[in-house]
């Protein structure tokens, strides 16, 4: 019996040594099998699986996003109907031509002409604390003071219905709009959201109370002297009054003059004004379908820019991660399904006429557009993706596990942009990849939105992702 126990034991013990010599290699054999998915465990076309392997690796050891962001940016600030936005329609059309896209065109596009013009002024006069210069810019779309400025006294208000209590000491007055950006709104762009619509319709609600011009604080989370520039829009029934954007540190401090001397006097000198009409371009490539050639996936972001910085992260990046998309596509061999098509729309910033133009061409009427996926939230590390259609979360659950690796923690109802917005009357799934967004309006409509503000990994990232998704939407349909 003991015998027989001891027998028994060293069996035990044998088998529990081969387990652990073992055990090494089932760990090594499962980090393979991670670090590439099968097709047939997930759900994918089993031939899928080394395709997106190669994306992966050709984006990642490539990096070649970065490189079209730099091309992109190099023409500088690309404010819709300047110069630079015109150069930019010409080296991303030769960009696309020179990957050897199946097809690359432009269509033109009617676009407005505002020009910034010299530098602006605002400068605080208190008779207590002396001459103060603040750091402005003028909105866009915002019309000029008279050629010597304006001096008037300063009304500060937290909101419409602040404005509207204190109507009495507006007329003759510049209005202030000191509403920073709410910190306890984790998602950065709903805080943008919420106090963008001063920016937006400031300038009027002012004039509404007899203002003779309008500033807003700038809408990021930091505290420098970047004034952060972005549209306003004029209540045509109302006077048009000049409105500019004053950095958060200049905010803080016309704030605290104010409490000290109530009676100050802010002069405010803006040169901007407005050309006539121009025509410009929407920049398209496409890697031609197969078999439904007319069918369209769309990926896309915009061409101009503001015009204080080269507009890194709005939106050279889109458009960067658009082309690359495509590149990968063509790179890796394949040849999708259905059309795969990058857009690169001029004139987001300033009224969307490069969407609307696209999606109203003649040529559209021969196309079916499935689904437009628009990139235009910055070039940071992906986090998630969002589709109109409910149906597209399940659709794209065979992608997580490629998906997931890369950085998409989720995929949500959403999704959508300026940009594609008209193609939804078309029947288009709109989506749009999410970016990890903190820091986003640091740099958004400033000077500080250069191409050193952007991880040339983290963009590599975007493009990956998008070549995957558009490629299996082109091949799955949705
Ligand atoms: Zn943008």
């Amino acid at each position: 019996m003991r015998k027989t126990q001891t027998k028994k034991e060293n069996r035990k013990h044998k088998n529990f040594r081969r387990l652990v010599l073992l055990l090494p290699l089932l760990w090594l054999a499962a980090c393979n099998r991670q670090a590439q998915p099968q097709g047939s465990e997930t759900g994918l076309r089993p031939d899928l699986a080394d395709k997106f392997e190669t994306i992966k690796n050709l984006g990642l050891r490539q990096e070649k996003t970065y490189d079209f962001l730099k091309l992109t940016t190099s023409t500088g600030g690309r404010l819709t109907g300047s110069p630079e936005a015109d150069r930019a329609v010409q080296i991303t059309f030769d960009l696309m031509r020179e990957l050897s896209f199946d097809r690359v065109w432009t269509e033109p596009v009617k676009v407005r002409r505002w020009i910034r013009g010299p530098a602006e002024e605002a400068v605080v006069r208190s008779s207590k604390d002396g001459n103060q210069t603040l750091a402005i810019c003028a909105l866009g779309n915002s019309v000029a003071t008279p050629p010597e400025g304006i001096e008037a006294r300063v009304v500060e208000v937290q909101s419409f219905e602040d404005l509207a209590s204190k109507k009495d000491k507006i007329p003759g007055c510049i209005v202030f709009f000191n509403v920073p950006m709410d910190r306890a709104t984790v998602e950065s762009f709903s805080a943008y959201g919420q106090t963008a619509r001063f920016r937006v319709r400031g300038a009027s609600e002012a004039a509404r109370y007899g203002a003779r011009a309008a500033i807003i604080r700038s809408m990021t989370f930091r505290l420098d002297d970047n004034p952060h520039t972005g549209l306003l829009e004029y209540d045509d029934s109302l006077p048009k009054i000049p409105a500019a954007a004053v950095s958060t540190l200049g905010a803080e401090s016309l704030h605290s003059l104010l409490q000290s001397d109530p009676e100050l006097r802010l002069r405010l000198k803006l040169n901007c004004r407005e050309e006539e009409e121009v025509t410009s371009a929407n920049v398209i490539g496409q890697l031609t379908g197969s078999e439904l050639s007319e069918e369209i996936i769309l990926v896309g972001g915009h061409l101009d820019s503001w015009d204080l910085s080269p507009g890194a992260h709005d939106d050279a990046a889109g458009c960067a991660v658009a082309v690359e998309a495509l590149r990968l596509i063509k790179e890796a061999g394949l040849k999708p399904r259905r059309t795969v098509r990058a857009v690169l729309f001029m004139d987001e910033e300033f009224g969307g006429t490069g969407g609307r133009a696209y999606a109203v061409r003649p040529e559209r009427e021969q196309e079916k557009h499935l689904v437009a996926i628009e990139q235009d939230r910055g070039g940071a590390a992906p986090v998630g993706l969002a589709f109109s259609l409910e149906s597209l979360k399940e659709k794209l659950k065979p992608l997580e596990i490629w998906l997931k690796p890369l950085g998409i923690n989720w995929v949500r109802t959403g999704g959508g942009g300026v940009d594609i917005a008209p193609l939804k009357e078309r029947g288009a799934v709109l989506g749009a990849l999410i970016p990890e967004s903190h820091r986003y309006f640091d740099y958004h409509h400033s000077a500080l939105d250069v191409p050193e503000a952007v991880s040339p990994r983290e963009l590599e990232l975007q493009a990956v992702i998008l070549a995957m998704v558009i490629y299996y939407l082109a091949e799955e349909g949705v």
